[in-house]
């Protein structure tokens, strides 16, 4: 066990079926005059849903930018964002609000922190290099499972290095949360299960790392039992089980915020980076080469998949070429500190190339 001797937790959650509603109070109180702007990330699903932005109650002085969700964040994508927000207004807003999935809030947490580091996102994609804290940042999570509301990080990719890496740093944690499970009714129920499975797959990777705490041990437990409640049950995305959904995901947020992931993580970034595929999808093809690692695991999955009536995709890298392989190891083996939690220092020498090949060819 290693020792955690400080963490730092988001600032405070809003809970609650109809907790939306409590988003607009929250920006209000953030600004020092009523001519003070919020700058609202909305995912793209929501473009043309008056009745869901007028639910937000915003003020007319604050700008929303819709973002799309085609592809996950680039480094690029929020520099060109930041140099529109910077021909908008040279204000600094009171807030910045990610209203969304992973992506729309990931590119919230970048924003409000570049406000107040200067530079470009990828001079922060690492370990604890932001300086200053950013500006007050609100999640609201419209789908579960990744934990981008509670953890430390927000996941970029910088295309020019073929690297997807965060900015990691307490100052990456939301200031607010406001959890409200009606809001996950309406999405599909593939994306559902692939974004809800990423904290099941979180907490079982840190369970069988070196790299444990007690008290990430405790949140990996409560988000492993939530989600076998939603995902052995018959219906997944009922309200109950929804609600159950949004906390897992919030745990096990908390959870990697205090431990590392494990072998899954950095080859579905391996996917991610060479073939774009999503994230969450991304984990879940890789849960078929995850037989000789995560045993249990590896069955209790597909279990669930099955139960809920979810295909995976299959033979991805079916049609890959010795160069592309090449570019899955690298961008898999860059990942040292996850892969070390899982397989100990000597990793490359379990990883090699060729035996990497193999289990993407098994994906
Ligand atoms: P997402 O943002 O990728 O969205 C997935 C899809 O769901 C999109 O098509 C979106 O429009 C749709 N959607 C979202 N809410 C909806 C709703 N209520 N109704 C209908 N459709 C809805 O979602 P995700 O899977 O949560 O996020 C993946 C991203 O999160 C990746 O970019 C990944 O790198 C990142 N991530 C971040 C962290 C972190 O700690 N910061 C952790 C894991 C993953
Ligand atoms: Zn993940």
């Amino acid at each position: 066990m290693n020792e955690v001797n400080s963490i730092k937790n988001v600032g405070r959650v809003h809970l609650g079926k109809g907790a939306l509603a409590s988003l607009s109070g929250i920006i209000d109180s953030c600004r020092a005059s009523l001519d003070e702007p919020a700058v609202i990330f909305i995912d793209s699903y929501y473009t043309n849903d008056r009745v869901f932005l007028e639910k937000l109650k915003l003020s007319e002085i604050d700008k929303c930018v819709f973002i799309p969700t085609v592809e996950e964040p680039k480094t690029t994508q929020v520099n060109e964002l930041m140099e529109m927000l910077r021909n908008w207004s040279m204000a600094t807003p009171c807030a910045v609000v990610g209203i969304g999935g992973g992506i729309t809030m990931d590119i919230a947490k970048a924003v409000s922190n570049l406000y107040s580091n200067i530079g470009l996102a990828e001079d922060y994609q690492g370990w604890d290099l932001l300086k200053n804290p950013g500006i007050f940042k609100i999640a609201v999570p419209t789908i579960s499972g990744t934990g981008a509301e509670a953890t430390r990080t927000c996941v970029m990719t910088n295309v020019d290095i073929g690297v997807k890496l965060g900015m990691n740093s307490d100052f990456s944690i939301f200031d607010a949360v406001i959890m409200d499970h009606s809001l996950t009714s309406t999405v599909p129920q593939n994306q559902y299960f692939f974004t809800g499975m990423d904290a099941y797959i979180h907490c079982v990777e840190a369970l069988s790392g070196s790299h444990r705490n007690i008290i990430g041990d405790a949140y990996c437990e409560q988000t492993l039992s939530l989600c076998r409640d939603v995902f052995l049950s018959r219906d997944m995305m009922s309200e109950k089980n929804r609600e159950k959904l949004m906390l897992a995901s919030y745990f096990g947020g908390c959870a990697i915020a205090t431990s590392f992931v494990g072998l899954v993580h950095p080859l579905s970034a391996g996917l991610s980076v060479v073939l774009g595929l999503h994230h969450c999808v991304a984990n879940c093809i890789v849960m078929r080469a995850m037989k000789e690692y995560y045993p249990a695991a590896y069955l209790e999955f597909w279990e669930m998949a099955d139960r809920q009536k979810v295909e995976v995709p299959s033979e991805v890298c079916i049609s890959l070429d010795d160069r592309d392989f090449d570019k899955l190891y690298e961008a898999t083996i860059v990942h040292e500190k996850p892969l070390k939690n899982a397989l100990g220092s000597d990793f490359r020498e379990i990883l090699t190339r060729s035996h990497l090949r193999k289990l993407f060819e098994m994906m």
